[in-house]
């Protein structure tokens, strides 16, 4: 390794950082990790932090995991690139196939799965498999993808277009046509105005109106994060998915469940599909199906939509859709590793049980003046800050609150996210209950500080 000061100028020179602000780069420059172990990370001054949110919601095995380096080497040293265009296969990604396809029930009908780099190509690979389960069918028109403000589905242009995070919008536009957003299941600050369970999720009602009114025949696709992430960690009522399911199927409408966040354990089920037993038609999987360690994602259908489309393709016509690196040898080498030590080790147990006492200790945070609503589920929880708690006022100005909060817990030694008016908890699922115990005191300091800093 070179010297710090080499980092630091050079990254400050030349490297472009998503989500930050390069002015304010330019004067601060970067944060260098080094090194990982377990939940925790090392930055380049050998401080240590404890990785409370996976790195992006990624590292869910932990880090430094031998087993997979051990498998990422072995498949590189026997074959380190294939493509898969043509028909051509290798055998991890066969294997992995057999494998995710086979932690859904049976009853799903989930058998088909095409391996791309990451969450944003799996949602354009599933936007464009639903159009062209209809298309097939001479329906073209049948193309409309639904989607929910808050939900983050990706930055490339169909994915932007699907996400309900305007700022990410702004400036990107022309967005892709035939996409519409309707309300998230919000509770704590309903868009609808309405308070649950009087409301009779009326926000999942909805869904059959926004239907009617574009015309059913018009739309492909419902697609939303079964609990929304970046968007605030946003989870639904118990019902919510339920009646979601039984409009989709009362008006020929597939479902997309985009559990890029949710897959692989971290809500304390292998997905969210099987927590709340609801069938989706097709499944976007990323980040933790890997643990991050190589870029992997998973567009998941069922048989029904891939048959059709193996059946009425003309015999001359391939699917003409594809990317380089779709079922890489080594980024599924690295899952089927990372799946593995998910099952051997009990980590969906492990997120169930320190996800309760996790949201059990940020329960107790409720006491500050400024912290509007806990919630969690699994080891998914997130911290919200109001200005007033009775009519939940944001603090002005917008985002500086949390963002405060997660820089004097850098500070501590924890690194968490700030999203919208939410601080958000993300560790990897091998985390215990004394680490976690220090997340909460670590943030219970960081609150103090900042209410100091904005209340006086
Ligand atoms: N879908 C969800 C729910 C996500 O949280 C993300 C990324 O955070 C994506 C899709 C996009 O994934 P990627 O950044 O790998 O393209």
């Amino acid at each position: 390794m070179k010297d710090k000061d080499y980092y630091v100028g050079m990254d400050k020179a030349h490297l472009i950082h998503p989500l930050t602000m390069p002015r304010t780069h330019r004067e601060k420059g970067p944060r260098i990790i080094t090194e990982g172990e377990g939940v925790m990370i090392r930055d380049i001054d050998g401080r240590t932090y404890i990785d409370g949110f996976s790195g992006l919601w990624c590292v869910t095995a932990g880090h430094g995991r031998p087993e997979i380096t051990e498998a990422v080497r072995d498949q590189m040293e026997r074959l380190a690139y294939h493509t898969s265009f043509f028909g051509i296969a290798t055998p991890p990604s066969i294997e992995l196939a057999d494998r995710v396809l086979g932690l859904f029930p049976s009853s799903f009908g989930l058998g088909r799965v095409l391996f791309t780099c990451g969450g944003s190509e799996t949602n354009e690979t599933n936007i464009k498999f639903a159009r062209l389960y209809y298309a097939l069918q001479d329906r073209p028109e049948k193309h409309k993808i639904i989607s929910l403000h808050y939900s983050y589905h990706g930055l490339s242009l169909g994915a932007l277009s699907a996400t309900g995070i305007f700022p990410f919008q702004w400036m990107f536009e022309p967005l892709t046509p035939g996409f519409v957003n309707m309300p998230a299941p919000y509770c704590y600050q309903c868009e609808l105005d309405l308070e649950y369970p009087g409301c009779d999720v009326k926000c999942a009602r909805m869904l059959e109106e926004v239907i009617e009114e574009e015309g059913a025949g018009t739309v492909a696709a419902f697609m939303a994060e079964p609990v929304i992430g970046s968007g605030g960690i946003i989870i639904p009522p118990k019902e919510y998915w339920p009646t979601i399911r039984s409009i989709c199927d009362a008006h020929d409408v597939l479902m997309i469940m985009d559990e890029v966040v949710t897959g692989f354990g971290r809500l304390g089920e292998w997905f969210a599909s099987t927590l709340f037993d609801v069938r989706p038609d097709m499944v976007s999987l990323a980040k933790g199906i890997s643990s991050g360690y190589l870029p992997l994602g998973a567009a998941v259908m069922s048989d029904r939509i891939y048959d059709l489309i193996a059946e009425k393709l003309p015999d001359d016509l391939p699917i003409m859709h594809g990317f380089t690196y779709n079922n890489h040898p080594v980024c599924c080498a690295a899952a089927l590793a990372n799946v593995r030590l998910i099952e051997d080790e009990g980590l969906i147990e492990n997120a169930r049980e320190t996800g309760a006492y996790l949201l059990e200790r940020l329960e107790g945070l409720r006491k500050y003046r400024s912290v509007g609503d806990v919630r969690g589920l699994g080891l998914v929880a997130a911290v919200e800050f109001v200005a007033d708690k009775d009519d939940r006022t944001q603090i002005e100005p917008p985002h500086a609150a949390p963002t405060a909060v997660c820089e004097k817990a850098w500070e501590l030694g924890l690194y968490v996210r700030p999203m919208m008016e939410v601080v958000g908890l993300a560790p990897p699922l091998t985390i215990d209950r004394a680490t976690i115990d220090r997340i909460v005191d670590i943030l219970e300091a960081s609150i103090q500080e900042m209410e100091k800093q904005f209340f006086g």
